[in-house]
């Protein structure tokens, strides 16, 4: 009796289990289908991914960008090579890291772009080809179509080598042999530099310039999420932390103020040249590119493709 009592028990915990692996099995294909559907609506749909050396370097650099391409249904993904954990005057190591991950994922949220963080030492970068490596199956796995990147000369030791780290993945994204654990892409994809004002051993040329003054808020609101870096450690290091107002509204205000690049008469001739000379006078925030040598080298209708936001004269 004992036996067959649990028995029954036994076969109703089991019919009750198998119900629910059912609706599992249905929940996670309906899930399945809507995954497909979404990437299937979307045929066309180009994907982005930006590298910068820090949780905080493509949110600066190509933010707005990244926001208009998400709005246009693109496929978004920022990569900090480095897991930031020097970038602060007080906190520092693990603590420091999981602090920087969650602001980079919040940032990432607010810009609706995926955001990755590599698990290098901070400070300590090295074109070493373990990271290499690690940057090549990014670039792959994203299946990307455009990739940005700094220029190889830059102030931080962590922003050159990513630049130089990026280059070197430049050709072997489609080289089999090469991290044969994820399949080279098809096609070499478009390799473009992020905007630096450094002028040795040549000054960056704005090849492509994106009018971001109507996302420029949703920049600012995106940048907001990286306290420990704009709030705390960039005005420390940069000597202004008793100009960080306390109040959170006006903190967002003079982060607008304080996060305005300028617009040089170069990017100002580019953004003439692509969107005609009325609007350019207007544009009040302007993100601007240099096409690399490495990847494919993109013509002018290839441009337009790629940045459907770009109004042609
Ligand atoms: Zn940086």
């Amino acid at each position: 009796m004992e036996f067959r009592l649990s028995f029954n028990v036994r076969s109703m915990q089991s019919r009750q289990l198998m119900r629910r692996a059912k609706f599992f099995f249905l929940l996670m294909g309906l899930l399945f289908a809507s995954d497909l559907l979404k990437a299937q609506s979307k045929p066309n749909s180009v994907r982005v991914i930006m590298i910068g050396a820090h949780p905080d370097d493509c949110d600066l650099k190509g933010g707005g960008t990244a926001a208009l391409f998400a709005s246009l249904g693109y496929a978004v993904k920022f990569v900090s090579v480095t897991n930031g954990d020097a970038g602060h005057q007080t906190q520092g190591g693990g603590a420091l890291a999981k602090r920087r991950f969650a602001e980079a994922k919040e940032a990432g949220k607010r810009f609706n772009v995926e955001y990755d963080v590599l698990d290098n030492h901070d400070g300590e970068l090295l074109p070493t080809l373990n990271v290499r490596l690690q940057i090549i199956r990014k670039i792959r796995e994203w299946n990307a179509d455009i990739v940005i990147a700094p220029r190889p000369n830059d102030y931080h030791p962590d922003h050159r080598y990513t630049g130089v780290l990026v280059q070197d993945a430049a050709y072997m994204v489609a080289v089999p042999n090469v991290a044969p654990d994820v399949p080279p892409l098809k096609k070499n994809p478009v390799f473009l530099y992020f905007q630096d004002f450094f002028q040795r051993p040549n000054p960056f040329r704005p090849d492509i310039a994106i009018d971001i003054t109507s996302v420029f808020e949703q920049k600012v609101h995106a940048l907001d999420a990286h306290e420990s870096q704009v709030y705390e450690w960039l005005p420390w290091i940069g000597g202004t932390l008793d100009k960080v107002p306390s109040n959170r509204d006006d903190r967002k205000k003079w982060l607008a103020e304080t996060r305005t690049v300028r617009i040089t008469p170069e990017v100002r001739k580019t953004l003439e040249k692509w969107y005609g000379n009325e609007r350019a006078a207007r544009v009040k925030h302007a993100e601007a590119f240099e096409i690399c040598e490495y990847g494919i080298q993109p013509a002018e209708a290839d441009i337009q493709r790629l940045f459907p936001m770009l109004v042609s004269r």
